[in-house]
């Protein structure tokens, strides 16, 4: 029977709501076998999902997704098979924590001024003790009943011209994927159907990807539609880039697909799990 990869999920050490072990958990009793835990910009619950990969007889694939800002745009770099004890990678993922945060007083300060004022608190307090994301932002708007869903948060909060939207730097493209591949790890353009960069920018981003040592790209994610599996699959091919699936999931309820269900590769696609040693015979 061929392995159910998912190769991208968050849990609450990022923005999922799931801890890492109920996460793998809740994967595997979905049917998945190969899961990766590709959190924001933190390897800290890869410990506790190993464990529980081990105890429910899955494989666990250490993951993060960092964030970079190309042209002016937040894109997410995911890195599989990582080394969660590489010093660089763990430093530099630290200072990307710290700016966050310094990121989401901003917004908090922002939201206040728009007359929301413990914004920041209120993030924090749903963040637990994780770092704070947007999302949490978000939630908290919802918990307020200041908007009915996460997804008109944004709209009316935190994009661009709203007032909890701050302007980041995040990472650059090129240290991301050399952090990533200098850790032992493969680099993969998350979502890439989501960033709306028009054609000229994505080809301009694909090569300039693979330039840097970049190796793959998500071609069947919970943030594409079908006829987009075919087409990143066919840009893949074009850019010679293997293929990555992943549900981005985020737990029950506020994710856009169940865990266990993503279509199969197009039969195209190099899988970015061809040369991995423990599953080249799965392609
Ligand atoms: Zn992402
Ligand atoms: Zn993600």
């Amino acid at each position: 029977m061929p392995l159910n990869f998912d190769l991208h999920a968050h849990s609450s050490v990022s923005d999922g709501l799931l801890s890492p072990a109920d996460l793998v958990a809740y994967a595997a009793a979905k049917g998945v076998n190969v899961l990766a835990l590709t959190d924001h910009d933190d390897i800290s619950g890869l410990p506790a999902a190993q464990a529980a990969a081990e105890a429910h007889n899955i494989a666990l694939i250490n993951g993060v997704e960092i964030s970079v800002t190309w042209k002016k745009r937040t894109l997410h770099i995911v890195g599989l098979n990582i080394d969660p004890n590489n010093l660089a990678l763990q430093k530099a993922l630290a200072l990307v924590r710290i700016a966050r945060d310094e990121r989401a007083q901003q917004m908090g300060e922002g939201l206040a001024k728009a007359g929301i004022a413990d914004a920041y608190q209120g993030a924090k307090r749903l963040a637990k003790q994780s770092i704070i994301t947007r999302v949490h932002f978000a939630r908290y708007l919802v918990e307020l009943g200041l908007v009915k869903d996460t997804k008109s948060v944004f709209k009316k909060y935190l994009v661009k011209g709203k007032p909890g939207f701050v302007e980041h730097q995040w990472m650059d493209l090129q240290q991301a994927i050399e952090l990533i591949t200098q850790s032992g790890g493969t680099a993969v353009i998350a979502h890439p159907g989501r960033y709306d960069l028009g054609s000229v920018n994505m080809l301009q981003l694909l090569h300039e990807f693979r330039s840097y040592g970049g190796v793959a790209i998500e071609v069947v994610t919970s943030s594409h539609t079908p006829p987009q599996y075919q087409q990143f699959a066919k840009l893949a091919h074009q850019f010679s880039l293997k293929s990555s699936q992943g549900s981005d999931y985020h737990g029950p309820g506020i994710s856009f697909m169940e865990m266990g269900r993503l279509a199969d590769l197009p039969s195209n696609c190099v899988p970015v799990w061809q040369d991995w040693p423990q599953f080249q015979s799965m392609q």
